[in-house]
């Protein structure tokens, strides 16, 4: 955060709450405005007096507000002797707030502001922050929760809109899940301090920045006897500052009991509690695609998902800052895929995701490019689901069909290529599989395939010379373009274009930076022809960089048409 002393231009306002209950608010004018604070300051419990010539023009909701009796109407312009007389009997009959709604020009505004400065009277006035004292915020409440945003006057549109973002993240349910909590930490301070074990004075406050013990991050164990006498509070705590939101307003009151319970009932068995063990939640997992490697190609209910899991079991091909992605307190496990290992970690994984969901926690299982397009996303689908626990499945952009758009290679094109089949270019237990037959209008995407280019190109441009039957095929010409497509999306991508007469060679010549794949086919060289270089090798991806600065600024400029 930036520390806001440093920055004399922008001095930090003091945001309280009041509690404005029976005050009495002074509201100078009766236009919309002053129809918008009677309504807010109803809302608080405050008494709103409305000063105002009767010109026939007020305001429809104050109208309302006057003939039910909720506001009160002086019917006449402002007068010195309002602010001291107009008050509540215990306070003097000084008024509580003034809000004046004429606007910085009129006459009157500098004058009540001054007035009220000097009898200590807070004053706002519309459209002149120099002469209030106080600016309101704009609002976001559920239940006892009440967020707040001000751009100290410099635009309170944009304000409305952060207010607007900022509520959209939270969970529904959230103020319920606020008393929830809260009722309970006041029961438990109160049972603990008349069964002696307080020691720690109830503070409302305590869980605000400054409340925190220098203790909290220590984690509560069974055997820490130091800890018995506030481990409940400090399981609540915990609960709070660490677990997901969406979690903690899933919480129920048979929740609460089972855990308190737990707590209270002098064995030392309330260790599971501190988990999510005894949560009458069911586990979840979803199995999503992670996108070809830039993390502006996830889908956002994968970001969603990376954000709401407990636990993230990833592929080892999942890129570097997709992880970065990953919160922090987030349990994640990398696969421990190697050759030979596959089988081995598959399982490994399918097993760690199963005890997950059976203590209820919330498991992502994040593949690379999209878990059904050679993911075995199925094999684990159909695992979970015979478990009892069926995952959501979000779609990733393949790699099959991405890395050959970053490079710019049309899948199909008019006239060029009207088809496109991906596959593979190693089979099961690493044999070689049969190779597709040429066909001029078709694209081929060749994943899993670099390790043994040479053989795939032999096979593709040669029947074996033992092989002596009739051929169900067609070989591909040796002048056929083709491309190999390296870490698409990612900063080090690279791209060979070439032909397939002289791929092995470029490859050679270039060495492997997996992952990487293999188009074929003539669309591959619709938008780039190396003409009569051999091949040709891009490094490289901006694409999406540039993207961001365009986004930034388009931004800027509609922030500056609105102002
Ligand atoms: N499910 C993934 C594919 C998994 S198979 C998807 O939909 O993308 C792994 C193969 O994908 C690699 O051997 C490679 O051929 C290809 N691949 C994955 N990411 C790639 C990338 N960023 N650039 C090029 N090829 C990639």
């Amino acid at each position: 955060m930036k520390d806001a002393s440093s920055d004399p231009g922008h001095p930090v306002p003091l945001i309280t709450a009041w509690n404005v209950e029976s005050q009495v608010h002074l509201i100078v004018g009766a236009n919309p405005l002053a129809a918008a604070r009677c309504a807010k300051s109803l809302e608080a419990g405050a008494l709103p007096i409305v000063i105002a010539p009767d010109t026939g023009d007020m305001h429809f909701a104050l109208s309302e507000h006057i003939a039910t009796g909720a506001v009160q109407w002086v019917r006449r312009d402002f007068q010195d002797g309002d602010l001291t007389s107009l008050g509540r009997e215990e306070v003097d009959r000084v008024v509580d707030t003034v809000f004046v709604t004429l606007g910085g020009n009129h006459p009157l505004s500098p004058h009540i502001s001054k007035l009220c400065r000097r009898l200590r009277i807070p004053v706002n006035v519309s459209d002149a922050p120099e002469l209030c004292s106080f600016t309101l915020l704009s609002t976001y409440s559920d239940g006892p929760l009440h967020i707040g945003i001000t751009t100290s006057g410099r635009g309170c549109k944009l304000a409305s809109r952060l207010r607007r973002e900022i509520s959209a993240f939270l969970p529904p349910n959230l103020g319920t899940a606020i008393d929830r909590l809260g009722a309970v930490r006041r029961r438990l301070w109160e049972e603990d301090n008349t069964a002696g074990l307080g020691g720690e004075v109830f503070d409302a406050e305590d869980d605000d920045a400054t409340g925190q013990k220098h203790t909290f991050n220590t984690l509560v164990t069974e055997s820490d006897v130091a800890a018995a006498k506030t481990r409940r509070m400090r399981w609540l705590s915990q609960i709070c500052e660490y677990w997901p939101l969406r979690k903690l307003v899933s919480i129920s009151d048979a929740d609460i009991d089972a855990i308190l319970k737990a707590y209270s009932s002098g064995k030392d068995n309330a260790k599971g509690a501190m988990g999510s063990e005894m949560l009458s939640q069911k586990g979840k997992i979803v199995l999503a695609g992670s996108g070809p490697g830039h993390p502006d190609l996830l889908t956002r209910a994968t970001y969603n998902a990376i954000h709401n899991a407990d636990i993230i079991l990833a592929d080892k091909l999942v890129p570097a800052p997709v992880l970065d992605l990953i919160p922090r307190r987030t349990e994640v496990h990398i696969a421990r895929k190697f050759p030979g290992n596959a089988d081995q970690a598959q399982e490994e994984f399918l097993q760690m995701g199963l005890a997950a969901l059976r203590n209820g926690r919330q498991v992502l299982r994040l593949k690379q490019g999209d878990p059904y397009l050679y993911g075995r996303g199925a094999e684990e689908f159909d695992f979970f689901r015979k478990e009892g626990y069926p995952p959501v499945v979000l779609p990733g952009i393949t790699s099959a069909m991405s890395a050959s758009l970053f490079a710019d290679i049309p899948a199909t094109h008019r006239g060029v290529s009207d088809q496109v089949l991906v596959c593979t270019g190693t089979g099961r237990k690493g044999a070689a599989p049969e190779p597709p037959t040429y066909v001029p209008t078709q694209t081929v995407v060749f994943l899993m395939a670099l390790h043994r280019l040479s053989a795939l190109v032999e096979s593709l441009t040669t029947f074996p010379a033992e092989d002596s039957t009739p051929h169900s095929r067609t070989l591909w010409p040796k002048d056929t373009p083709c491309a190999i497509v390296e870490r698409a999306s990612c900063p080090d991508q690279r791209v060979i274009r070439t032909t397939l007469e002289h791929v092995c060679l470029a490859f050679e010549a270039a060495g492997s930076r997996p992952p990487g794949l293999l188009v074929l086919g003539a669309s591959c060289h619709v938008l780039h022809n190396p003409q009569d270089q051999r091949w040709v090798i891009e490094e490289g991806f901006h694409g999406l960089d540039e993207l961001h600065g365009e986004a930034e600024a388009a931004t800027e400029a509609v922030g500056e048409s609105t102002r």
